[in-house]
């Protein structure tokens, strides 16, 4: 084994993403990204996404053996997934003569709430890591998972979870964040659907958090929840280029841009309640019930016509089946509703901190859409964001209205 420089007490969490660990060639090279950082003198802790897109593959085997699988075994299936990538990276730094050492989430301290395939990581208590780290080794983390002292179970952290782990690990390790995926970083608008998109230098967590929730898939939004709480920047930045990507961090300087992102999102499905009684708490019995089923909720609307309420609200494509079955319960409670249920939406959003303070941003945006002929379904706002559900077909057309509208592209 070559000498290694002694460890410093500086600890650098470096994420991969499917797409950098898919095939034994970009393993080796993630491998040497990890050994450049730990010759630079850093502590080296990578945690990593499974191979390509091994995880749906996974899922489909599941959904060929279950028409619904079990969560517990789900959890046991999916998490194998980041133990393979994570093991073959560990192994390709060994090739390159320094010392690795792969950890599945639980060997690494990662603790959650019980709940399969979506858990939340309460405590993360690296022993293991810290102890190999003190040993100059270079530490996997398979990413994605962790272990509930509640049930003794393994559990999965939901789609895209690995960026959690990286976040969380940093913040427990007291180290920097650097995510590293197959896209430079965070851009005005999807650069596929957009040729013009610029890639953003900065960007605050609170817009990060409304980018994340409203699409964009550069990062979970959960990470950046953890990011903000705990106070870790995070560095989202190309695998394959050593040019520096998009910061997320605390707002910088005095004036914040007025719209800094198109987003959009092609996985919408609108429920539709009539008949809803018009009396205190039947809304609390609705969302108890969509709770319990752990369904994310986006965007909801409620207005009250002769008596009786119509209740809209919006959630992700793979919570429809729990959605149903937190209505059939809700409906055991306050009585038979008339659902309707409107699967062929998309959403365009519009996020900018400097929103908040200048008026006339949903106006231009409504304008924008009506130009282009587009039809809105639902609106929704928050202080920096405002959003319009519109049928699926026209969701490209309007991404692009928009960054031109809000001159977003590179100038
Ligand atoms: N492999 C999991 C997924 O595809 C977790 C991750 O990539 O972060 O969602
Ligand atoms: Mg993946």
């Amino acid at each position: 084994m070559t000498a290694t420089p002694a460890p410093s007490t500086e600890t650098v969490v470096m994420k991969f993403g499917g797409s950098s660990v898919a095939d034994p060639d970009k393993i080796k090279h993630v491998a040497q990204r990890l050994v450049d950082a730990r010759v630079r003198g850093v502590r080296v802790v990578a945690t990593v996404s499974a191979m390509g897109d091994a995880t749906d593959g996974l899922l489909e085997l599941a959904r060929q053996v279950s028409a619904d699988p079990h969560p517990r075994e789900l959890d046991m299936l999916l998490s194998t997934g980041e133990r393979i990538s994570c093991a073959l990276v560990a192994m390709a730094v060994h090739d390159l003569g320094y010392q690795a050492v792969s950890f599945t989430g639980s060997q690494a301290g990662i603790i959650t709430d019980p709940v399969h395939t979506k858990a939340k990581i309460r405590e993360i208590t690296p022993v293991r890591v810290l102890e190999a780290l003190e040993r100059g080794r270079i530490v996997l983390v398979a990413g994605y998972q962790g272990f509930s002292r509640d049930t003794m179970d393994v559990t999965t952290l939901g789609r895209g979870g690995t960026d959690a782990t990286a976040v969380a690990l940093a913040a427990a390790l007291g180290g920097s964040c650097e995510i590293y995926s197959d896209v430079d970083g965070v851009f005005t608008a999807d650069p596929r659907l957009v040729p013009d998109a610029r890639k953003l230098e900065r960007v605050s967590y609170e817009e990060m958090l409304e980018m994340a929730a409203s699409g964009a898939k550069v990062l979970m939004l959960r990470a950046v929840e953890i990011a903000r709480n705990q106070d870790v920047p995070i560095h989202a930045r190309s695998t394959f280029s050593d040019e520096s990507g998009t910061w997320i961090s605390h707002p910088e300087g005095l004036e914040q841009p007025l719209v800094s992102a198109v987003t959009h999102s092609a996985d919408e499905v609108v429920f539709s309640l009539r008949n809803v009684p018009d009396r205190p708490g039947t809304a609390a019995a609705i969302f108890d019930a969509i709770a319990a089923e752990h369904v994310n909720v986006d965007t909801i609307l409620q207005n009250v016509v002769h008596e009786a309420a119509e209740l809209s609200f919006s959630v992700p494509q793979d919570d429809v089946a729990a959605t149903h079955r937190a209505l059939t319960e809700a409906q055991g409670v306050i009585g038979r509703l008339q659902v309707e249920e409107i699967s062929d939406l998309g959403k365009v959003s519009l996020v900018g901190a400097g929103m908040r303070s200048h008026p006339g941003v949903a106006a231009l945006m409504f304008r924008t859409l009506a130009d282009e002929g587009i039809n809105l379904r639902l609106i929704s706002t928050s202080p920096i964001k405002v959003s319009c559900l519109i049928p699926r077909p026209d969701v490209e057309r309007a991404v692009r209205a928009l960054h031109a509208a809000f001159s977003l592209g590179a100038q």
